[in-house]
């Protein structure tokens, strides 16, 4: 990867950050990413770590999702478990 990138957000490798861009080591994007990515995004030498405004909010709506699924998640699994026979068969 081009040392270039280390000014381009982390997740999108956009350059417009906008008013509300962050960093990955800031604390409420780091649980939010926990919980919406299954790979945890590590602050690491030669990458960036900026990150901008969009893709800030994209990881908010992510993050408001998944908690609402959640909360739904028994409910999910049932109606999985209940389909699944008929998929299989
Ligand atoms: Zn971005």
């Amino acid at each position: 990867i081009p040392t270039s990138y280390i000014a381009n957000c982390r997740l999108c490798l956009g350059t417009e950050f906008g008013n509300r861009c962050t960093t990955i080591i800031d604390e409420s994007l780091i649980t939010m990413m926990k919980q919406v990515f299954p790979i945890v995004i590590v602050n690491q030498i030669g990458l960036p770590m900026n990150v901008c405004t969009e893709c800030v909010k994209t990881v908010e709506a992510f993050y408001m999702f998944s908690s609402q699924k959640r909360k739904m998640k028994s409910e999910v699994n049932n109606l999985t478990h209940c389909q699944l026979p008929k998929i299989v068969g």
